[in-house]
């Protein structure tokens, strides 16, 4: 069963949508807003994302940007109710792969979605293939990450932040790096949150292991390496 998620911030909207398409023999997760969309494709695994632009906090144009700058190359349909041509191409520029502007009927928009699935990936092209790091590997396509073979267990945010030290593997990743693209932050947030998730991570991905791959880097930041 393909499984989609919609991402609208109307309720009524959203559970048409969810109602027609599950009718239609989908499996589909709703989100409300750009960043819980966001959270949500880069933790599970979807066959394609249905995206309003209108959302509020992030706009569905920043949500397709950011899961494409993480490799994340699931499909996007965007719904708008926006349809000059300027909103369709920057849809289609920013990352994503078919565009159709509200009020639509339900059968035009089940027969885009069954197009995007048959046309597969897209974006296939631009995905990084997978990153390894010592024996620690992740697959952007799959949004999977192991240890020696063993795939690990991690939340939203804990993705985030080993795909960040992954792309950036021998580099030193900075604070506020991490405050970007974990929290979407332009400061770091206070105490020491930073800290507590690279702590977290540490648990899941350094501390079953004799070797280390997260290095601290004192008033700096943090380094994914295998020395
Ligand atoms: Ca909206």
């Amino acid at each position: 069963m393909f499984r989609l998620l919609i991402v609208e911030d109307e309720p009524a909207t959203a559970a048409e949508l969810a109602t027609g398409l599950t009718r239609a023999g989908y499996h589909t997760t709703v989100a409300h807003s750009g960043e819980e969309a966001l959270l949500t494709v880069l933790a599970q695994a979807f066959d394609a994302v249905v995206l309003d632009v209108m959302l509020p906090g992030f706009s569905g144009f920043e949500v397709v940007r950011a899961m494409r700058e993480r490799g994340c190359a699931v499909p996007v349909l965007f719904l708008s109710a926006l349809g000059a041509v300027a909103d369709r191409v920057r849809g289609l520029q920013e990352g994503g792969d078919d565009y159709l502007v509200k009020p639509f009927a339900q059968s035009e928009l089940q027969a885009r979605i069954a197009a995007l699935l048959r046309r597969g990936q897209p974006s296939q092209a631009a995905v990084p293939t997978v990153i390894q790091v010592g024996d620690l590997t992740w697959d952007p396509q799959q949004q999977r990450v192991t240890r020696a073979g063993k795939r690990l267990d991690l939340t939203p945010n804990e993705l985030t932040l080993v795909a960040l030290l992954l792309e950036n593997r021998g580099q030193v990743v900075t604070r506020s790096q991490i405050a970007r693209s974990v929290w979407q932050l332009e400061f770091e947030p206070p105490g020491n949150t930073i800290d507590v998730q690279v702590r977290r991570l540490r648990t899941k991905i350094d501390d079953p292991y004799d070797k280390k791959l997260i290095h601290t880097r004192r008033g700096f930041g943090y380094v994914l390496e295998d020395l």
